[in-house]
């Protein structure tokens, strides 16, 4: 027999901010499509609720999705279709479930409902699913679910999940205007694609039987059902938009490599096994099983995001890291008049092995680039304390005007550590007055090789001004 095509889908709600939690269903779907020849990986944007709904949203979604590397061009990938343009085939859909007996229409309104019930919670009580109405003005079309016994979820990840059918009520799937609900659209959906696999979140688990039961009563086979765990914060709490930084732009923005990001997140609840972690997607790929996702939550722990960014930046060429850099870089002010791209070729490797994301870059290359280094008045009075401030400002002037110090970092180096003896520091110490008159911070890459790669004349220049600033801060106490 033929093996059965295996489609997966993506099927996000635009909101206008790509969620993590989007990001990991998306890849873990793709994982998937991509293990196959003829594995597909549908994307539908399901934008019915036209309110919220904007098409720069849709291009957010499909550029998120390229920065992740599931991109429309790849044989897998199929769509975007938009859950809006099959509205006539939800309308078909809920009709023939009513001539077939297994929808009915109900005008009950919602006081009438609950006036009967003494529990809100039971919802609706099948008042109209045997008085035959037709439809007609103010008649909502309910799905009759069936009597006894249970529904049951074979979920790849859960096991088998029971939900008892009398605690399902007969839900509406048509509004009184005829308008489809979301449930249906979505299973309508789903079928019209010929979708073989759901993987999604687990906020969608309680929906799932109600889903069962309309592919079933349209006459199909369900899909296979996979509930991903939810993400939580360090605190156990479950990734929320207003209190977690949970849009995959902003790691984008603050320099994460697509790369580290990917393999960041298909471990959120899932494991290549062993104890590899640091692992490429495309090798992920042949390894992937829903089955073996875990059903605890998964601890997104943006502080083991940062190292494994940390490691791939390094694992980058010297020539990919420079080239990585760049949108940062052209952001400064200094672009374009005041950049030198052969100075930041030479200072680059220095910064590759430091920094954990691309955007700290900024802060440990501006003074090659910047006519003054950056204000920052807590680094200045951390670094010039009286007496060692001025001294050593003095000192190492002096020392470095002489026009026969050869200008590299190892006798810059040898130079200073002579000054900080003589004044009975150590070199720590002593260099801050100069790292802050220099790059205007207290922290930075080696000292000696930045002074090198800035050049004698802008660095004796820097010092003047520090020292002038220095001497007129002691004489304004005095
Ligand atoms: N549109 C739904 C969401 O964004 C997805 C529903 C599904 O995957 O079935 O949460």
């Amino acid at each position: 027999m033929a093996e059965i095509s295996l489609r997966t889908r993506f099927a996000p709600s635009p909101t206008g901010m790509f969620h993590v939690g989007g990001a990991r269903s998306a890849l873990f779907n793709w994982a998937l499509a991509q293990q196959r020849p003829d594995g597909v990986f549908v994307l539908r944007i399901e934008d019915t609720d036209a309110a919220r709904n904007r098409p720069e949203w849709t291009e957010g979604i499909v550029r998120a999705l390229a920065w992740l590397g599931i991109a429309e061009s790849d044989s897998h990938f199929e769509g975007p279709y938009f859950q809006s343009a099959y509205q006539p085939k939800h309308r078909e859909a809920a009709e023939s479930l009513y001539s077939a007996g297994r929808a009915y229409y109900c005008d009950c309104t919602r006081e009438q409902v609950q006036e009967r019930r003494d529990n809100p919670n039971l919802g609706y009580d099948g008042f109209c699913r045997d008085r035959g109405l037709g439809p007609g003005a103010g008649r909502a079309l309910r799905f009759r679910v069936p009597e006894g016994g249970p529904t049951v979820i074979d979920d790849q990840i859960r096991g088998r999940v029971e939900f008892e059918n009398e605690h399902i009520e007969d839900f509406v799937i048509a509004r009184a205007d005829g308008s489809p609900l979301y449930v249906l659209a979505n299973v309508v959906d789903d079928i019209e694609m010929r979708i073989t696999q759901v993987i999604r979140g687990e906020e969608h688990l309680s929906n799932t039987p109600k889903q069962q039961l309309l592919w079933e009563a349209l006459g199909q086979r369900p899909p296979s059902w996979a509930h991903l765990p939810v993400i939580v914060n360090e605190k156990r709490q479950k990734l929320s938009k207003r209190r977690d930084k949970v849009a995959l732009e902003s790691y984008q923005d603050e320099g994460y490599l697509p790369e580290a990001m990917v393999n960041y997140l298909m471990l959120l609840g899932w494991s290549p096994g062993g104890d590899r972690e640091i692992m490429p997607f495309t090798e992920m790929v042949p390894l992937f099983r829903v089955e073996d996702v875990n059903k605890s939550s998964a601890f997104f722990d943006e502080k083991k995001l940062r190292a494994f960014n940390g490691e791939y930046i390094r694992a980058l060429s010297e020539e990919e890291f420079v080239e990585r850099c760049q949108p940062w870089l052209a952001a400064g002010p200094w672009f374009p008049e005041n950049f030198d791209a052969d100075l930041f070729a030479r200072i680059a490797p220095l910064a590759q092995s430091r920094i954990a994301v691309l955007s700290e870059i900024i802060t440990n290359v501006d003074f090659l680039f910047l006519d003054a280094p950056v204000e920052d008045p807590q680094s200045w009075t951390k670094a010039m304390k009286p007496g060692v401030g001025s001294e050593m400002l003095g000192s190492t002037l002096a020392a470095f005007g002489d026009p026969s110090l050869s200008w590299d970092a190892a006798t810059l180096k040898a130079t200073l550590e002579e000054i900080a003896a003589s004044h009975g520091l150590k070199l720590g110490k002593a260099q801050a007055p100069v790292r802050v008159a220099v790059t205007g911070r207290t922290v930075g890459l080696p000292l000696f090789e930045s002074l090198e790669l800035l050049g004698r004349e802008r660095v004796q220049e820097r010092l003047r001004t520090a020292l002038a600033k220095l001497d007129a801060e002691e004489g304004a106490e005095e």
